[in-house]
């Protein structure tokens, strides 16, 4: 028998629920281990807290003197907490968080008078050993060292006993080693073009700030089981396993009633998400059997970027005590959904206005519109290189498998939206008349909040959906790192919102246009040319695949396809224009990225292999020892009747041994062209290798032993099965 897969069972089947300490009302908790506003007031000096108001609100810099205090401040703060050690938490190009920790402790060199100390030069910059992370050659070809620095528009949190303090990573040259710097060289380049167009409509807006609010799915499986699958262990994804014979058929597991034990996983985590100020509001089933999902309230976008990073930390660390593992990965399991982290983006202004929600005015109704054709032509424009954001190894098992958004980009804006730019799109060109006008803002600008009020349309096929008051990028995979995707959003709206406002002004100042004809004008032609991006069809149809080809649009499906577009001419021209990233950012992460996935799929083929050999093979022919015994006994019984009578079983070893056969041969094929692409000495030759030559054997392998796993005894077959990882919680 296989005993750590049946002791594993046996586990799983007598966990007892682990008790959830009640906390205070969620209210009452709320951000307590946050250095959030009330906590500021309450440890820093006026001067320190005004300082920090400062650069929060308008970028300023933060004196040595200054952030001496601050630093005193914090530190007070988190002893009043029984925080030890602090850290400097940033997101390296790995996509994870990183974090180093040292003790507020020190002592002088013989030993005495030790004390907790933690000065300004400690919170504003630290120099971790940082030889081990990505870097795309940026470190090789200037400086070799790299430095963290604090970024003050995000908090400092306490988590376990530790002081995090959010901070940027950039190499000695200024060069962004990290996901975070280009975000925040985004929200800058996307807050002075749109702030510069929301002036238009209303002159006191002085800043405006994307808001994000993600949706997290994910799978939770039991720790046990999980443990006995080298696959789930060394990918995040199962590479073998027979589909359970119950899947997700039945739309049983969707919306319903939550299991207990997992119940009381999602309230611990949302005590934690409380205490760390990470307003987590909605939990339900997703569509496949043990996946679920979680949503918080929105927030400005370089925060919901580091709470959905600290979630994923914290999600895996409550999950070690309810003994489960959380699977981020996109696709898990063959044969049932996979996992996305759906993108809710907006822009929000310092006046409280959301721009991308229609108004009570016809005005505001314009800057709505204004607003809304803005991003819908960022998009057209950018296809490509929204496409190649979301890419990775795992987002490719889900883009485009028939119950995800397709890798075609497209936008879907609903039937009634679709009638008001039609209506748009007949504006007369130049000059409009009295008449006109009035017709405009009475008729069509003017009726859109209650067009939209009775819009339910929802498409969930599509990869980049309005939804009322916001864009919904579904595309994103559910183990990405938020900051890419919405970095190169932030990006392309911006570069369009600037080319926007230049276009109005030259008709104000050339055409003698006023203001509201002018971006009539300007919108009218944007109707014109972004038509082939709009598709309000079923994305996860053949139709339409056929359809966006002759549209022009791309159809990316694997990632070393995909990310070219990041290093395109446009790409890099975009980037450095909005001074986000020059073209040596650019180019390092392209070539981390085609790294990553090489990495990945080259860490999933030799586990495969792995496992084919060291557990299929094995397991199948000890099985077929076990029949092949069955027939020598039949044939001492029986003498020349046998055949008949072990006629199945003769069969089976046949049917064993060519499966056998079938890994085996493939299995050495598999390594054969991995040999090949490593052998390559062009990174982006390398991963189309591993993508073309090396992938496709993965199902082929699988397809052998997902065949053994139904012919060989249960007893026998060492890894937990499909049945068993998604319903056994
Ligand atoms: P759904 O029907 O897709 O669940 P919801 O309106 O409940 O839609 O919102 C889903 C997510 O969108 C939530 O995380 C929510 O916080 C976020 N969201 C709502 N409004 C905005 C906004 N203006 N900007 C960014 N995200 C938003
Ligand atoms: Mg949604």
């Amino acid at each position: 028998m296989s005993t750590f897969r049946f002791q594993a069972l046996k586990e799983t089947a007598n966990r007892k629920l682990i008790a959830v300490e009640k906390l205070e009302k969620k209210s009452k908790i709320f951000g307590s281990n946050v250095f959030n506003d009330k906590a500021m007031r309450q440890f820093l000096t006026p001067e320190a807290y005004k300082a920090v108001q400062n650069a929060v609100q308008n970028g300023a810099k933060i004196d040595r003197v200054i952030a001496d205090q601050i630093a005193m401040g914090m530190k007070e703060w988190a002893l009043s907490k029984d925080v030890t050690h602090y850290t400097h938490w940033f997101q390296p190009l790995t996509g994870n968080t990183a974090e180093k920790h040292d003790a507020f402790f020190e002592t002088s060199f013989d030993g005495s008078d030790p004390v907790e100390k933690f000065g300004g030069s400690q919170l504003v910059q630290q120099e971790p050993d940082a030889s081990s992370f990505p870097n795309g050659g940026i470190r090789n070809t200037f400086e070799a060292r790299g430095y963290t620095a604090w970024d003050p528009t995000s908090p400092a949190f306490i988590y376990g006993t530790t002081l995090c303090i959010p901070t940027i990573f950039v190499s000695y040259t200024g060069e962004a080693l990290d996901n975070k710097t280009p975000l925040l060289r985004a929200l800058q380049a996307i807050d002075s073009a749109a702030t510069d167009v929301a002036k238009y409509f209303d002159k006191n807006v002085r800043k405006v700030t994307p808001t994000l609010g993600w949706e997290q799915e994910y799978f939770l499986i039991d720790r046990s089981l999980a443990n006995t699958r080298p696959d789930l262990l060394a990918t995040g994804r199962t590479l073998l396993g027979h589909a359970s014979a119950k899947g997700q058929q039945l739309d049983d597991h969707y919306f319903g009633s939550i299991p207990s034990r997992v119940l009381n996983y999602m309230r611990d985590l949302e005590n934690e998400c409380m205490l760390l100020g990470i307003p987590v509001k909605t939990r339900h089933n997703e569509v496949a059997p043990s996946q679920f999902e979680l949503a918080p309230i929105f927030e400005e976008i370089n925060l919901a970027v580091d709470h959905n990073s600290l979630l994923m930390d914290v999600m895996q660390k409550v999950a070690e005590r309810h003994d489960y593992k959380v699977l981020f990965h996109e696709k898990p399991f063959k044969g049932v959904n996979g996992s996305g982290k759906h993108n809710n983006w907006s822009l929000a202004t310092d006046t409280g206005i959301n721009l991308l929600s229609p108004g009570k005015t016809p005005m505001s109704n314009l800057q709505f519109l204004t607003f809304f054709i803005n991003t819908i032509k960022a998009v057209h424009d950018y296809e490509e290189l929204l496409r190649a954001a979301i890419a990775s190894a795992s987002n490719d098992h889900r883009l485009g498998a028939n119950e995800a958004p397709p890798a075609i980009i497209s936008v879907f804006i609903g039937q009634q939206l679709t009638k008001v730019l039609a209506e748009l799109e007949g504006v007369t060109k130049g000059k409009l008349s009295p008449e006109e006008k009035t017709d405009l803002k009475l008729n069509v600008v003017g009726k859109i909040p209650d067009v939209l009020l009775d819009n339910t349309d929802r498409n969930r096929t599509s990869p980049f959906a309005f939804t009322g008051n916001k864009f919904e990028f579904r595309a994103v995979g559910s183990s990405a790192n938020c900051a890419t995707s919405m970095t190169t959003l932030n990006a392309i709206v911006a570069k369009q919102l600037k080319d926007f406002k230049e276009e109005v002004d030259a008709l104000i100042a050339k055409k003698d246009l006023k203001k509201d004809e002018a971006i009539f004008n300007v919108l009218r032609e944007y109707i014109k040319q972004t038509k082939s991006i709009l598709f309000e069809g079923d994305g996860y149809s053949e139709a339409w695949e056929k359809e966006a080809k002759k549209r022009g649009l791309s159809n990316f499906k694997t990632t070393p396809e995909a990310l070219k577009a990041k290093v395109s001419k446009k790409a890099i021209d975009l980037f450095e224009e909005l001074a986000i990233m020059n073209h040596v950012e650019v180019e390092a992460r392209y070539e981390i990225e085609l790294e990553e996935y090489t990495k990945k799929i080259q860490i999933e083929g030799r586990v495969l292999g792995d496992i084919a050999r060291n557990h299929v093979v094995p397991t199948a022919i000890r099985y077929q020892n076990t029949l092949i015994e069955n027939v020598k006994g039949l044939k001492e019984i029986f003498g020349k009747d046998f055949e008949k009578i072990a006629k199945q079983q003769i069969s089976l070893i046949k049917e064993i041994s060519e499966h056998i056969e079938g890994i085996n041969a493939k299995v050495d094929a598999m390594t054969e062209e991995r040999k090949k692409a490593n052998n390559l000495s062009d990174i982006s030759k390398m991963a189309a290798a591993y993508c073309d030559k090396v992938k496709p054997y993965f199902e082929e392998i699988r397809y052998h032993s997902d065949k053994l796993e139904l012919l060989v005894d249960d007893e026998m077959w060492t890894l937990v099965k499909y049945r068993e990882l998604l319903f056994l919680r």
